[in-house]
């Protein structure tokens, strides 16, 4: 491999970091630690890593203030660790732009599938962003330059908030995307919305879209969290 690709790992209890550093190390990736938040954002901006395994409950900030710094200024993938499960901090995360979420304890498969997952997701992004200007599954394309939808050949007649959401669904397939993510970037982050508005409008889309409304094909629903597109 010419350049191996860097992991920071941002995780304050010893024994874990040290568990997760052995894993990517020995999965040929390159590990760089961080024992507190603060440590962690400067390693991000000097060493610019290309995943950040990040702890939620950290000495100094708030790992979700971590992540959110790391926003204002990256779209590094992501990927949060931690040892609370509740649904709420999933959500919460994912809204503030994590990539996914692992809950301690967890084995080390589980570890590598998810940075597989976020490392691929993050190249898709980039090429859409230079090059490929097309989302293409099973019948369905997606033009972002002429932003022209067709199934199977025949164009799709969307509206236009219609069209934002598939696009932006399109963009980031395969990841989830929360409620309120899609709310802030279709709306605004100060609209007056809520989910109602994106339920209907995402039923219009799959009765354009979808074979069948009722089993989606295309863009999925995350029950309580959002929705995914077909990667
Ligand atoms: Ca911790």
């Amino acid at each position: 491999m010419a350049s191996r690709q860097t992991i920071l790992i941002i995780e304050d209890e010893k024994n874990i970091g040290n568990y997760i550093e052995t894993i990517v190390i020995s999965n040929q990736y390159k590990a760089l630690r961080a024992k507190n938040g603060m440590e962690g954002l400067s390693l991000c901006t000097s060493h610019h890593p290309d995943l950040i395994l990040l702890d939620l409950g950290l000495p100094d900030v708030d790992g979700m203030d971590v992540l959110k710094r790391i926003r204002s200024f990256s779209h590094v993938p992501v990927i949060i660790i931690s040892a609370r499960t509740q649904e709420r901090e999933k959500v919460e995360a994912l809204d503030q732009g994590a990539d996914d979420y692992i809950t301690k304890p967890f084995g080390s498969e589980e570890l590598l599938a998810r940075i597989r997952t976020a490392m691929r997701h993050s190249v898709q992004l980039s090429n859409l962003m230079t090059q490929e200007q097309k989302y293409s599954k099973a019948g369905l394309e997606i033009d972002f330059d002429k932003r022209l939808v067709t199934l199977e050949g025949k164009e799709i007649h969307l509206t236009q908030i219609e069209y934002k959401l598939v696009s932006l669904l399109a963009k980031n397939a395969g990841k989830v995307l929360t409620y309120d993510f899609i709310l802030k970037e279709i709306w605004g982050p100060f609209a007056d919305t809520d989910n109602q508005i994106l339920r209907v409008n995402m039923a219009n889309i799959r009765r354009k879209l979808e074979k069948n409304p009722a089993e989606p094909f295309y863009i999925f629903t995350e029950i309580g969290v959002g929705y995914r597109m077909k990667e």
